[in-house]
């Protein structure tokens, strides 16, 4: 880390580049913007022959690009500011927070969805703030998975994270903490045995991770990713379609398919979030519904990652994929797979939809839990029998509006 790279002087020097001197002017004002760090070792993985289309100099490295701020640009796109009950913690689903327990990262993606915080050293969460949000997720029982984020959370040193994990871990409510961290693939060598010998007294604890193409699977990586993995640890994988960098099939398949053999199951393929300066990096939804097209069916189902755009103004993840029902009637349903083949599935003749009021036991499904209230949310609210909403209005409806002003 003491390392790591963050003009574009040394940049130069040890990649053994030369930038003509007016595009050098637009990178570093471009760095004084959004700043730059990268790892020893992550450089170190620039094809230097052919490096302005490397994928790790695309994601390590400035691009004049980033000063263009286009007119849906935002410095927040996600609300994850807004929807903060305490500062460091975003309560935005109904059951999961995200907890930023570190402002910092090992190399700094220039595709950040956080751009607006990177390098704001400032902010690093103090001891107070951790607790403030460790007493909201205590004060909040609905509260069942916690996702340590940041920054990264294996930038803080492993007694930190332990006392984070142990605060936690005491709240009986919080049944798994998931941890997003990008250092096995930019600085592998973080993944130490004491690191792991720590983090396996936290179980039932999950590992996200943030490969984006081929070419991060190192042997050092590789290694990082099986101690992990050997410590009993399920590990998952998020990337992002970054134009340039991997807005291809055959790639992302073949990264997944190398992901899997490391025992990192491909979780989520992110749509390019609308945050300042990352418009270059921006593909269609178009690309990554083929992408998804050519993965599902292709190759085995837990190598294909859900594909999500996650909803400017905080409505969080929206998976999207192809259409695979191709028609409806009441009898038959027409489905499509992969090959273009069309089937049809025959509706059964019977099948007792039962009433739910959602007294489960008085229910023959068997289902024994003592605390089975919980509130309808959204969509699932109008297809339920027990909540009697029958549509949800945006607020701000003209026709409602001229409605309650003749009321
Ligand atoms: C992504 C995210 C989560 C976790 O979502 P999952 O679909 O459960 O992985 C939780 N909170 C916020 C704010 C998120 O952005």
């Amino acid at each position: 880390m003491r390392n790591s790279i963050k003009s574009v002087d040394d940049f130069e020097r040890i990649l053994g580049v030369d930038f003509p001197e007016k595009k050098k002017k637009i990178f570093e004002r471009t760095l004084r913007k959004f700043p730059m760090s990268v790892t020893p070792y992550y450089l170190s993985l620039i094809d230097v022959d052919d490096f302005e289309n490397d994928p790790v100099f695309m994601q390590s490295f400035p691009s004049i690009e980033e000063l263009k701020i286009g007119r849906y640009d935002m410095t927040d796109p996600l609300h994850e500011d807004k929807d903060s009950p305490v500062p460091g913690v975003t309560h935005r689903y109904p059951d999961r927070v995200l907890f930023h327990v570190s402002n910092t990262c090992a190399m700094y993606c220039r595709h950040c969805t956080r751009k607006r915080k990177v390098g704001d050293n400032d902010c690093i969460p103090t001891r107070e703030v951790i607790e403030q949000g460790i007493e909201y997720i205590r004060n909040t029982p609905q509260v069942r998975d916690v996702l340590l984020s940041g920054g990264d959370p294996f930038l803080l040193s492993d007694d930190r994270l332990d006392w984070i994990l142990t605060e936690v871990g005491k709240i009986d409510h919080v049944e798994v903490v998931r941890i997003g961290t990008r250092t096995p693939v930019v600085l592998p060598y973080r993944i130490t045995e004491d690191l792991v010998e720590m983090l396996k007294k936290h179980h039932p604890l999950w590992i996200n991770t943030h490969f984006n193409h081929p070419r991060e699977l190192t042997a050092s990586s590789r290694r990082a990713l099986m101690r992990l993995a050997d410590a009993g640890i399920p590990l998952g994988n998020q990337s992002v379609l970054l134009a340039g960098v991997n807005d291809c099939q055959r790639l992302i398949k073949t990264l997944n398919q190398k992901l899997v053999k490391n025992r990192v199951r491909p979780y989520y393929l992110y749509q390019c979030d609308m945050s300042e300066g990352l418009s270059h990096f921006r593909t269609p939804i178009g690309k990554g519904i083929e992408i998804l097209e050519s993965l599902r069916g292709h190759t085995s189902g837990f190598s294909v990652p859900t594909y999500v755009v996650d909803a400017p103004g905080g409505g969080g993840k929206i998976p999207v994929m192809p259409n695979y029902i191709v028609s409806w009637g009441p009898n038959k349903v027409v489905l499509r797979n992969f090959e273009g083949v069309i089937t049809t599935y025959n509706e059964p003749k019977t099948y007792d939809s039962k009433y739910c009021d959602r007294e489960c036991s008085k229910c023959n499904l068997q289902l024994k839990e003592d605390d089975a209230e919980e509130n309808a949310v959204g969509i699932e609210k109008l297809l339920s029998d027990w909540d009697d909403t029958t549509s949800l209005t945006p607020r701000g409806n003209e026709r409602v509006g001229r409605r309650d002003d003749a009321a």
